[in-house]
């Protein structure tokens, strides 16, 4: 019996992925061929779409590319010693625009010693770009985000702060859900995604959050 629930359990949440996906990616299309119509019948207005066409075309990339990350079996890891430091720095200026535009102080401090971790460098990099890009998209002008980074011989620990908006005691329980965003142009899978990959990767993930005052966010993963 509880083979069977526990199957049945995993089709129900199969079906709502499904479901979800198939909303997230009919919106955009939707959009994309009102668009497309539209041209069709006012050439002249065709140029004036094409952002708005790739603005739709990006979003659909970013959800099929976000669902591609899930479905990647653990087994597919290829470890090496990453640099942790450099991976930071790396994330860092992929969002040196965000940055500048929002003046948002950085403030890193990396302790790591003779200690190197060895991690699949892929995934590793796409948690720190999923909960640095949250980080810098909750702060407000001039907001502060802290990335503080300490390793031992049994851990590496990253700390991600940010004295951003926050969250609330029920949004903060809804962390990971599919598609649960507070943004106009969330996807509201990082998150899910994100806990995906730092299991495969064997570590540890924590949330915590007050409304209006910020979030810090914990990931430990072995060494
Ligand atoms: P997305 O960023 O596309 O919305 P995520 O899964 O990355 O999707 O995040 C889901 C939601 O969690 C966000 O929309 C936001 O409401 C909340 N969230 C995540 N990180 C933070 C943070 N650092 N501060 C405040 N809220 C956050
Ligand atoms: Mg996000």
């Amino acid at each position: 019996k509880e083979a069977f629930m526990r199957q049945s359990e995993q089709l129900s949440t199969i079906t709502q992925m499904s479901a979800g996906i198939a909303h997230e990616i009919k919106n955009p299309l939707t959009a994309l061929k009102g668009f497309m119509q539209l041209g069709a019948a006012n050439p002249e207005l065709r140029d004036s779409y094409n952002d708005l066409l790739l603005s739709e075309v990006n979003r659909i990339e970013s959800i099929v590319n976000d669902f591609m990350m899930l479905a990647k079996p653990a087994s597919s890891k290829q470890l090496e010693a990453v640099n942790i430091k450099q991976m930071i720095d790396y994330v860092l200026e992929l969002y040196q625009s965000l940055i500048a535009e929002k003046a948002i102080n950085i403030d890193t401090s990396i302790n790591c010693g003779e200690y190197t971790l060895e991690s699949d460098p892929n995934r590793f990099k796409q948690i720190l770009i999923n909960i640095i890009k949250n980080a810098l998209e909750a702060v407000e002008y001039k907001g502060t985000v802290c990335i503080d980074v300490i390793c031992d011989y049994s851990e590496a620990k990253i700390v991600v702060k940010d004295n951003g908006k926050g969250l609330s005691e029920e949004r903060l329980k809804r962390l990971g859900e599919p598609f649960f965003t507070t943004k106009k142009d969330g996807t509201g899978l990082g998150i899910m995604v994100t806990r995906k990959m730092v299991d495969d990767l064997g570590g540890t993930i924590k949330y915590s959050s007050e409304e209006g005052k910020g979030t810090c966010v914990a990931i430990a993963f072995p060494m």
